[in-house]
């Protein structure tokens, strides 16, 4: 590290692990807004989660990827690395001849170096939470398009699996569309994913409005997960990473809801699959036992399925007025489990209570589906 400024002023500043202290010259009164700047380089790394995956920067044959769920922002820039501190972010990368940077948000710039280098700027206007900071480096392709009339689409792929991959890079814009009949407007004013060459990224990630993939996991139900997180995870952030089902329920839900209204797959099908495998019931969905837990069956699978039972419950009107209201409600905020409970109570307009405490909470798998 270089170096911290705190309105402009030198601040003293220790860095003891993860943590990094600033102390500005002058005390800021209670309530002030103020401007901290960190300058500082690197050579970033991957770090190892509780459940042994990789996130982090991700060095990839000639580039990297960097993915941050749920820690690994870290890794590549200083920040309050919580689901809870949202921002705006700008980021700008420099990449050698020949290679393309790939982030969030609106590509503003892209210009070519003297020396030959690529300079592109990432704008992302709306509230972002650190774990859903991106970027790519590689050789890229990228193909554009517009959604929702005025929507920017930027799609990337590594240029051994662009080919292969246009044509469902090309479906972006028709998922969005679908997606905003069943969820609502869509928050953000950006979209498009990336897609990288098979290698340290092994899953692919909602990084906010261009979830990246490797390729082995573009396919179309992964990519209507990942462009369903736009509201639910990306908008609608969880309070704590307790929280989590409140991200991956609802992207499975997402998938499940696609796959009646434009695949003709019966959602009952799904529900009824969901119910029948063991793996999804080792927990309730909204009490994770650890942190090793968080990316596991029942977050995903029995999350889809307490929104199946909310729907079977309140009937599809009032479920189709939760499913939309709740990102309307918290768009660019962050909710708690308990605040989802509430507000699915005052749009049912009664105590919902007896199907939280089996599905949501409950240990016990139910006799019948
Ligand atoms: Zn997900």
């Amino acid at each position: 590290m270089h170096g911290a400024t705190v309105d402009g002023a030198p601040a003293a500043y220790n860095r003891a692990a993860n943590e990094l202290t600033l102390r500005p010259r002058d005390e800021i009164p209670d309530g002030t807004e103020f401007r901290a700047t960190v300058t500082y380089t690197g050579v970033p790394e991957p770090l190892t989660d509780a459940d042994g995956s990789k996130e982090g920067w991700l060095r990839t044959a000639d580039g990297a990827v960097a993915v941050g769920e749920p820690a690994g922002s870290m890794t590549w820039f200083p920040g309050n690395n919580h689901p809870s501190d949202k921002a705006a972010y700008d980021i700008t990368l420099t990449v050698p001849a020949g290679y393309e940077g790939i982030s969030n948000g609106v590509r503003t710039t892209r210009r070519t170096e003297r020396d030959g280098r690529v300079t592109t700027v990432w704008h992302e206007a709306e509230p972002m939470a650190s774990y859903l900071a991106t970027v790519a480096v590689g050789r890229y392709e990228t193909g554009t398009a517009t959604a929702l009339g005025s929507v920017p689409v930027l799609t990337a792929a590594e240029k051994p699996v662009a080919a292969r991959t246009a044509a469902l890079r090309a479906e972006v814009p028709t998922i969005l569309a679908r997606q905003v009949e069943l969820f609502g407007p869509y928050p953000f004013s950006a979209a498009g994913a990336t897609v990288t060459a098979d290698g340290p990224l092994h899953y692919a990630l909602e990084t906010q409005t261009r979830p990246v993939f490797p390729v082995s996991s573009f396919d179309r139900p992964t990519l209507v997960h990942e462009m369903s997180h736009q509201w639910y995870g990306d908008s609608v952030t969880p309070a704590t990473w307790r929280d989590i089902w409140l991200n991956e329920g609802f992207a499975t839900y997402g998938e499940w809801l696609y796959g009646e209204r434009y695949e003709h797959v019966p959602i009952r099908t799904r529900y009824e699959t969901a119910f029948a495998q063991d793996a999804n019931w080792a927990f309730p969905p909204a009490s994770p036992p650890t942190a090793e837990n968080l990316f596991e069956p029942p977050v995903y699978q029995r999350g889809a399925m307490v929104l199946y039972k909310l729907r079977e419950t309140v009937g599809d009107r009032l479920f189709d007025e939760i499913l939309r209201g709740w990102p309307a409600k918290y768009r660019h905020s962050t909710a708690t489990t308990a605040d989802f409970t509430a507000y699915a109570e005052s749009v049912a307009g009664r105590d919902l209570g007896a199907l939280w405490d089996v599905w949501l909470y409950g240990d016990e798998k139910p006799a019948r589906p």
